[in-house]
């Protein structure tokens, strides 16, 4: 199957660019990219990659369950970055929700470098945004 450029909105192909990070074959070098790779991982449901890449002080927030509901309920749009450091990723992602709404997940993620890997800690939600 040929993708026309990664989910993620790089402009670059799937299979070089989220892809073997999702299906584990390369480690994301940097926050930004794990980002990527993590809304990607929500556009193909793969819950492992999720769980494994969020922070183990972290893992215990989360549930398979809501997080395969949250990936597979929302129909995802878009990856949208709007800023960049080190160790944070502000970004918007849009989605159509359960009624077909257009809707976006507003974040600013923060993360940790870890034992040669980066992970996702924790982000600031703005809640109830309009489009
Ligand atoms: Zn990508």
């Amino acid at each position: 199957m040929v993708i026309q450029g990664c989910f993620c909105g790089s402009g670059i192909s799937f299979d070089q660019c989220c892809q073997p990070i999702v299906e584990g074959n390369h480690k994301a070098t940097t926050a930004e990219a794990l980002m990527r790779s993590r809304y990607v991982a929500y556009v193909v449901c793969n819950v492992d990659y999720l769980i494994a890449t969020t922070h183990s002080s972290q893992r215990e927030n989360y549930s398979r369950d809501e997080i395969a509901y949250w990936a597979t309920s929302n129909q995802w749009q878009r990856l949208e970055i709007i800023s960049v450091t080190q160790k944070t990723v502000e970004f918007k992602a849009y989605y159509l929700d359960t009624n077909n709404q257009l809707k976006v997940h507003h974040e600013h993620s923060r993360f940790v470098f870890e034992n040669g890997e980066w992970f996702y800690l924790d982000g600031d939600y703005f809640e109830n945004e309009t489009i």
